[in-house]
């Protein structure tokens, strides 16, 4: 390692967000308008080999130590496992974020491909409401694929649930329940105003408070000490496991973010709420060598702001959602 990426608040990056692509087989509401969204041509996306360069780039120069695949769908890209092995070279603590629907296939593949661990995507337990959420019926796929992901021996296995007021919060007491069952963490998740159609209002989060508090008066909760991740976790006093709350827009853990980002377009993002983009792509396709591509990336996270500002009126909602970008 020669350097690292600092930012102008002394913030160093380590953990990478690979999105591989923008297509998805659902259209979940809060994420993707329901006529569904425009493609990125093929030709545009990363191939592995570009990926894989990027991701060297950074472990090498910069000591990046975490890699997450999400998308878009990161499943329905072909040939994941192969991507997933040459990351998985790299030495890095490799994960995966999925809407789980093909991990009952997939699971084995990807675990001897070299994955460890993974976050299922699941925000409803009830088939209607399910379907209605992601415009899919698909709940008995992603739950058999949260078991499957259990028996390949992904660990930890992690559930994100995204809360919204009125959609799903009513069934907070029943993730708490499945969690527990069957050994897994659920991570509850603040909306973000990144949904495709805008429609994102302050009213519809659910906070962290308010969760703790409610799953805390049935199953009695303490926290457990906040390390840099982004989620806060709490654990059941009865030894029942833990649940984590990644609450963006009520606590806001810019001050402590090293996260950064490669679109599947080829574009780095030095936050998931930045209004502005780096071209990598240009420079991978240019005949650029890693040295030029490192500066540009290190250009790129010293250029980062302070935090986003979701709760005040001069925040921008960024062009791309949260499908583009990869959450
Ligand atoms: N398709 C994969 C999945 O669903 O897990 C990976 C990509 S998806 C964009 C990554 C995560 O972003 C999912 O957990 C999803 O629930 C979350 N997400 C999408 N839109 C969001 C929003 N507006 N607010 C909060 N989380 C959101
Ligand atoms: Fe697809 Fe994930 Fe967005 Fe749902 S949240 S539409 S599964 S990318």
């Amino acid at each position: 390692m020669t350097d690292q990426l600092v930012d102008g608040f002394g913030r160093v990056h380590r953990d990478l967000r690979i999105s591989v692509t923008d297509r998805c087989n659902f259209r979940c509401q809060y994420c993707m308008p329901a006529e569904g969204m425009q493609w990125m041509p093929r030709a545009e996306l990363l191939r592995f080999e570009e990926i894989e360069r990027v991701a060297r780039i950074l472990v090498e120069h910069f000591g990046v130590n975490a890699i997450r695949l999400t998308g878009g769908e990161p499943t329905v890209r072909a040939h994941l496992p192969v991507l997933i092995e040459k990351l998985a070279a790299l030495g890095t603590d490799l994960a995966l974020t999925t809407n789980g629907t093909n991990l009952a296939r997939m699971a084995d593949d990807l675990v001897a491909a070299g994955l460890k661990r993974i976050n299922i995507s699941l925000d409803s337990l009830r088939a209607d409401r399910f379907e209605e959420l992601t415009r899919r019926d698909d709940l008995a796929a992603v739950l058999a694929g949260v078991d499957a992901a259990l028996t390949a021996g992904l660990s930890p296995v992690k559930i994100n649930a995204v809360m919204m007021r009125g959609v799903n919060d009513d069934e907070l007491l029943d993730f708490a329940r499945y969690g527990r069952e069957r050994g897994v963490t659920v991570r509850f998740i603040e909306f973000m105003p990144l949904d495709a159609d805008g429609d994102w209002t302050n009213e519809q989060v659910v906070t962290l408070d308010e969760i703790v508090a409610r799953i805390g008066g049935e199953f009695p909760l303490e926290p457990v000490q906040r390390r840099s991740a982004p989620a806060s976790d709490f654990r059941y006093t009865d030894g029942g496991g833990r649940i984590g709350v990644v609450a963006s827009v009520t606590q806001a853990f810019c001050q402590t973010c090293d996260r950064i980002r490669l679109t599947a377009d080829g574009q780095f993002r030095n936050c998931l709420f930045a209004v502005d983009e780096f071209d990598v792509r240009a420079l991978l396709r240019d005949g650029s060598s890693d040295g030029a591509i490192a500066e540009l990336l290190q250009h790129a996270v010293a250029a980062k702001w302070e935090g986003h500002q979701i709760n005040q009126v001069q925040f921008i909602r960024p062009k791309r959602s949260m499908s583009q970008i990869g959450g």
